[in-house]
C-alpha cells in the first residue's frame, strides 16, 4: 500500500511500513532523534522527534514510532515541539554528569549538537542521584553510565546487531540502568568487545577506552579502508593523528557492505601492529652465518646475483615462491608476474594451500567456479542455515552475526562440528561428529534426502550432469552405516535430512573445519553435492559458502599466486593462453609446465629440487604441519629470501630479509570471501627506510633485464585487469568507494552477489562427484591416545605478529591452551591451569591445560597463534590428495602433567623464549 503524507506543508509519497520519520528522512527533512538508528528497531524512549500530528485537534507522537498514513497532516516544529524538546534534552543533562569539557564524546556526542541547536545551556533541574561507578575493568571499553541517557541504543545494538546479548536494561524508573548480563564488571561479563555498544552511543557512556586522550575528533584524519584480518573484509574508517604518525582508533564504517559498520575485537582495536616497535626496518643479508643490517641496494644486487648464479646453474624450476593471502592483491601479481615473467617457472603458490585449497578444486569441479557462490550479508535472510566445520563466531565474527539474526528472524540453523563452539548458543541444532568423519554423515544425510523423496528432482534433471550416478552411490549410505562412522545418533542425523529437505532456502557455510584433512577435497564436493541434491543454487540466501580465512586469501588465488593458473583462473598449461601473456607482458618462453605446490616445494629441498625460496608474508616455520620438520628443510635452502613486516618464527633462517610496507601504509586492493574488491587505504608515512616489496621485485627484474612496468599499486592493478577475465570490468576507480563483487567482466557490470543464477553453473551443468569415506591418517590408539584438532582463537590472527602487537588483545587472551575435555583431565590428574606436556611422533610442547566441554571426550583443541607454545610442532605432515593441503583437524597426541619440579625449570626458559 502507499499513500501521501504531508509534512511540513509538503506532500510526499510513502509505502506501507514507512514511519513518519523514515519518510521525513527520506526527504531531507530534518528531525531531532537521539535514541533512534537506522540498524535498530524504533524504540520511542527519548521523546525528542515529537512531531506534531493533526489539523485542528493535534497530539505530539513520536516520529519514530508512528506509522505513516494516508492523508496525514505533520509538523515537524513549532514552539510547542520546542518546547518539549528542550525539556527532554535539560532532564536528561540533569540526570547524571555531562561535563562536556572533559568528555572523550565531544565533538561526535549528539546530546551535545542537540544542545546547542536548541540553546540549551545548562539543565533546569539537576537530579543528585547517587553517582555510579566507572566501569574501567575492560581492556577496551570504558563504561560510564554517569552519562548515560538511557536510549537503549546499546541494549538494543547488542541483542539485535551483533546478537551478543551481554548489555541490558536492570532497575525501572529514574534508577534505569545498563548492566553486563547479570550486573558484574565488563571484564567479568560474556562481551566479547566487538564495540558496536561503543559506535553506536550517541553519548559518551560508552567509549573506546584505548582512543582516551588521544587526540578530538576534529584533530584527527579519516581514512577510509578494509580490515587487515579475517577475509569478512570488513569496511574500517582509521582516526589518524598525523602528527605522530599512528592510528589512534578505528569504528566501521555505516552503510555499506559487507559489515555495516559492525566490527569483531580484532578489526576495531587490533590497530597498534603498524607504529609497533619491534617491526622490521632494514634490509638484511647473511654474512658469515650472521644476519646483518645492509643498504637496499647491497640486498638487492646480493638476492640479484644469487638468484642469477642459482638458475643458471640449474635451471628455472629450482626457484619457488609464496605470495600471501595477506598480502595485497597487487603484491600476490608482483610475486606471480615476476616468477613466471622473468624466472620463467610457475612455481608460486600461497597460504590458500593450506586451508582453501580444497574449496577451490572441489567447488571448481562441481560448480565450474570454486568461491563463495552468495554475499554475506544475504545469510541473515537464510531460511535453513547449515554451518559445518566453521567456528564461525571466533574465526569471523561479523559473519557470525549476520547468522544470529538470522536465526532472530526465524530460521533454522544446524551447526556440525566435533566442537562445541559459541554458535551452538543459537542453534536449532548442534550435531557432534568425530573427527574426519565428514563424508560418511553428508553421505547419510544424502542417502535419507533420497530416501524420502525430499530430493529436488527437477533441478538435479534440469541443472546436473550425473543425478543417477549420486543417487545410486548414496545407497551405501544408509543412516545406520553412517550414524556408526560420524558417531551422531540415527534419530538426529534423521532429523538434519528432514530439515535440509523440507524447511525452505538452505545456506551452506563451512570452513576449514571441512578442508584441512587428507580428504578435503571430497569433502568439499560431498559439500556441493548435498547442495545440488537440494537445489539450493543459484539464488538469493542460498548455495555453498566457504568463508575464506584471511584478508586477500581470496584475491591471492584470484592473482594466480597458484601454480597452474595466471590471474582469474587461465590455466598455464594452454598454450593460447601462454601466448595471450607473452603478447601481455613483452616476453617470450614463459613456462607452459604446471609448478609446484608448496608443499611440494618444501619437499623437493630435500632432494634438491628446491633451492631459492623467495617467501612474502608468510610465516613458514609457524605455519606449516611438522614445524620441526619444516624447520629442517628450510635450513637446507641455499637462498632463501623473506619479505615480511616483524621478526617471526622464519626470519632467523633466511638469507636476506626485505622489511616490507604494512596495512595502514600502503594503497592496494584486498578481496574478500564474497569477491568484493575492496580499496585498501596509506593512512600512515612508511618508515622512511621500508620500501613496497613490487618496488623490490621491479629492481630485481630490471636487473634480469626484464621491465614489469610497476610504478604504483595502481599501474601494476592495470596491468592485472587489462590481461583478466572476471575481473575486466572492477577497474581502480569504481572499487574506490563500495567494491565490486567479481564476476565482473566489463566496466558497466554491477558485479554479481550471487553466483549459477537459476542453477545456470559457471561450467555449464552441475557435476556431481560421489566419495567414500576414509579414516584420518593418523588415529588415536595406545601410545598417543588422543585427537588434536586446531583452529583460531577470536583474540588473535594467523600467527600472531600483528594481534600479539596490538593493545589489549594479549592481555585478553596471553598464552594458548590445550582444551582437554573433563573426562581426559580427570584421567589424567590435570586441572584448568595446570602445565602439561603435549606430544606427537613429530614433537613436543610444554603449555596451560583448560578443562572444557566445548570438545568431546578423546578430543583436544589448540591454535598455532603462539610461537611459544605453536600446534604445528604436533600437527601431521599428511595432506589432501587432490590439493596437497595439510591435514591439520586431525593427528594423534597424549597429553602428561607437568610437575612441580619440572615447572620450576620450565618457569626460566618460558621467559627466555622470544615472542614473535
Ligand atoms: Fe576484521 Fe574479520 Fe573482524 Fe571484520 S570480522 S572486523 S574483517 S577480523
Amino acid at each position: 500500500m502507499t499513500g501521501t503524507i504531508t509534512i511540513d506543508g509538503k506532500s510526499l509519497p510513502f509505502v506501507d511500513g514507512q514511519t513518519v520519520l523514515g519518510v521525513a528522512r527520506e526527504n531531507g527533512i530534518h528531525i531531532p532523534t537521539l535514541c533512534y538508528h537506522r540498524k535498530l528497531l524504533p524504540q520511542g524512549r527519548c521523546r525528542v522527534c515529537l512531531v506534531s500530528v493533526g489539523g485542528k485537534q493535534t497530539s505530539l507522537q513520536p516520529s519514530c514510532t508512528l506509522p505513516a498514513q494516508d492523508g496525514m497532516v505533520v509538523k515537524t516544529t513549532n514552539d510547542e515541539i520546542v518546547s518539549v524538546r528542550r525539556s527532554m534534552v535539560e532532564l536528561m543533562l540533569g540526570n547524571g554528569e555531562h561535563n562536556c569539557i572533559a568528555c572523550e564524546k565531544t565533538g561526535e556526542c549528539e546530546l551535545q549538537a542537540l544542545a546547542y541547536a536548541l540553546g540549551v545551556e545548562r539543565p533546569a533541574i539537576v537530579v543528585e542521584e547517587p553517582s555510579q561507578p566507572v566501569d574501567a575493568s575492560a581492556p577496551m571499553i570504558l563504561r560510564d553510565m554517569r552519562r548515560c541517557i538511557a536510549c537503549g541504543r546499546c541494549v538494543a545494538a547488542c541483542s539485535t546487531t551483533v546478537v551478543n546479548e551481554v548489555l541490558s536494561f536492570a532497575n525501572r524508573g529514574k534508577h534505569v540502568t545498563v548492566v553486563c548480563d547479570n550486573d558484574v564488571p565488563m571484564a567479568d561479563s560474556t562481551c566479547v568487545q566487538c564495540g558496536e555498544c561503543v559506535q553506536l552511543c550517541p553519548v559518551g557512556a560508552l567509549l573506546d577506552k584505548k582512543a582516551m586522550g588521544k587526540g578530538r575528533p576534529w584533530e584527527l584524519r579519516k581514512v577510509i579502508t578494509t580490515c587487515p584480518y579475517c577475509g569478512t573484509g570488513c569496511q574500517l574508517v582509521l582516526h589518524v593523528d598525523t602528527r605522530a604518525n599512528r592510528i589512534v582508533r578505528v569504528t566501521g564504517r555505516e552503510g555499506v557492505p559487507p559489515n555495516d559498520g559492525m566490527l569483531c575485537v580484532k578489526g576495531r582495536f587490533g590497530y597498534e601492529f603498524p607504529s609497533s616497535e619491534n617491526r622490521l626496518t632494514s634490509p638484511q643479508i647473511r654474512k658469515n652465518g650472521v644476519l646483518v643490517d645492509v643498504s637496499w641496494e647491497e640486498a638487492i644486487d646480493f638476492t640479484y646475483r644469487r638468484i642469477k648464479e642459482i638458475v643458471e646453474r640449474d635451471g628455472p624450476d629450482v626457484f619457488s615462491a609464496f605470495g600471501s593471502g595477506r598480502v595485497s592483491n597487487e603484491l600476490n601479481y608482483a610475486i606471480m608476474k615476476f616468477t613466471r615473467a622473468v624466472i620463467k617457472t610457475n612455481n608460486v603458490d600461497h597460504c590458500a594451500r593450506v586451508c582453501h585449497g580444497p574449496s577451490v578444486a572441489g567447488l571448481a569441479a562441481s560448480f565450474g567456479s570454486g568461491a563463495m557462490t552468495n554475499s554475506i550479508q544475504e545469510i541473515q535472510d537464510a531460511e535453513v542455515l547449515f554451518v559445518i566445520g566453521s567456528n564461525t563466531t571466533e574465526a569471523h565474527p561479523v559473519i557470525s552475526y549476520y547468522m544470529k539474526r538470522a536465526v532472530k528472524r526465524g530460521a533454522v540453523l544446524i551447526v556440525t562440528d566435533p566442537r562445541r563452539i559459541d554458535l551452538c548458543r543459537w542453534a536449532t541444532l548442534y550435531v557432534q561428529t568425530k573427527p574426519g568423519t565428514d563424508v560418511a554423515y553428508l553421505n547419510g544425510l544424502m542417502n535419507e534426502i533420497f530416501k524420502n523423496g525430499w530430493a529436488n528432482e527437477e533441478f538435479l534433471r534440469n541443472n546436473t550432469e550425473n543425478p543417477d550416478q549420486v543417487r545410486k552411490a548414496m545407497e551405501e549410505y544408509p543412516i545406520e552405516r553412517a550414524s556408526q562412522i560420524c558417531g551422531v545418533p540415527e534419530a538426529t542425523m534423521r532429523e538434519v535430512a528432514r530439515i535440509l529437505g523440507t524447511r525452505g532456502k538452505v545456506c551452506i557455510c563451512y570452513t576449514l573445519g571441512i578442508t584441512e584433512h587428507n580428504c578435503g577435497t571430497d569433502n568439499v564436493k560431498a559439500i556441493a553435492s548435498l547442495q545440488m541434491v537440494l537445489g539450493h543454487l543459484g539464488q538469493y540466501a542460498t548455495g555453498v559458502n566457504p568463508l575464506r580465512g584471511q584478508n586477500n586469501v581470496q584475491g591471492a588465488c584470484d592473482m594466480g599466486a597458484l601454480p597452474n593458473v595466471y590471474q582469474t583462473y587461465q590455466a598455464v598449461d594452454d598454450p593460447g593462453v601462454a601466448k595471450k601473456f607473452e603478447a601481455a607482458w613483452g616476453v617470450n618462453g614463459l613456462s607452459t609446465r604446471v609448478g609446484y605446490k608448496m608443499p611440494t616445494m618444501l619437499r623437493k629441498i630435500g632432494d634438491g629440487g628446491t633451492k631459492i625460496l623467495y617467501c612474502i608474508g608468510d610465516n613458514t616455520a609457524q605455519v606449516e604441519p611438522n614445524v620441526n620438520k619444516t624447520i629442517e628443510e628450510l635450513k637446507k635452502l641455499e637462498l632463501f629470501i623473506v619479505c615480511d613486516i616483524f621478526p617471526n618464527m622464519t626470519t632467523p633462517y633466511a638469507h636476506v630479509i626485505f622489511p616490507d610496507q604494512c596495512w595502514g601504509e600502503f594503497e592496494g586492493t584486498y578481496t574478500n570471501t564474497e569477491r568484493r574488491v575492496s580499496r585498501v587505504r596509506r593512512a600512515l608515512d612508511p618508515h622512511p627506510n621500508v620500501r613496497p616489496q613490487w618496488w623490490v621485485l621491479s629492481e630485481l627484474a630490471k636487473r634480469f633485464g626484464v621491465d614489469l612496468g610497476f610504478t604504483s599499486e595502481e599501474a601494476i592493478w592495470n596491468d592485472m585487469q587489462r590481461s583478466s577475465t572476471s575481473y575486466a570490468g572492477i577497474t581502480w576507480e569504481r572499487c574506490k568507494d563500495v567494491g565490486l563483487q567479481w564476476p565482473c567482466p566489463t566496466p558497466d557490470h554491477p558485479g554479481t552477489p550471487f553466483m549459477h543464477k537459476n542453477g545456470k553453473f559457471s561450467r555449464g551443468k552441475g557435476m556431481f562427484h560421489p566419495k567414500q569415506w576414509r579414516a584420518p591418517t593418523e588415529v588415536p590408539d595406545a601410545a598417543y591416545p588422543l585427537w588434536l584438532s586446531t583452529g583460531r582463537r577470536l583474540w588473535h590472527y594467523h600467527t600472531g605478529t600483528q594481534t600479539r602487537n596490538s593493545v589489549g588483545l594479549e592481555e585478553l587472551c596471553p598464552e594458548e591452551l590445550i582444551e582437554l575435555h573433563p573426562v581426559d583431565a580427570e584421567k589424567l590428574g590435570i586441572r584448568t591451569g595446570d602445565w602439561v606436556k603435549v606430544s606427537s611422533r613429530r614433537g613436543s610442547i610444554d603449555l596451560r591445560a583448560w578443562v572444557t566441554e566445548r570438545s568431546a571426550v578423546g578430543v583436544t583443541w589448540m591454535t598455532f597463534h603462539f610461537a611459544e607454545a605453536c600446534g604445528n610442532v604436533l600437527t601431521i605432515d599428511a595432506y589432501d590428495d587432490v590439493t596437497v593441503t595439510p591435514e591439520y583437524k586431525c593427528c594423534a597426541i597424549k597429553v602428561e602433567k607437568i610437575e612441580d619440579g619440572q615447572l620450576r625449570a620450565k618457569a626460566g626458559a618460558t621467559e627466555r623464549q622470544a615472542r614473535p
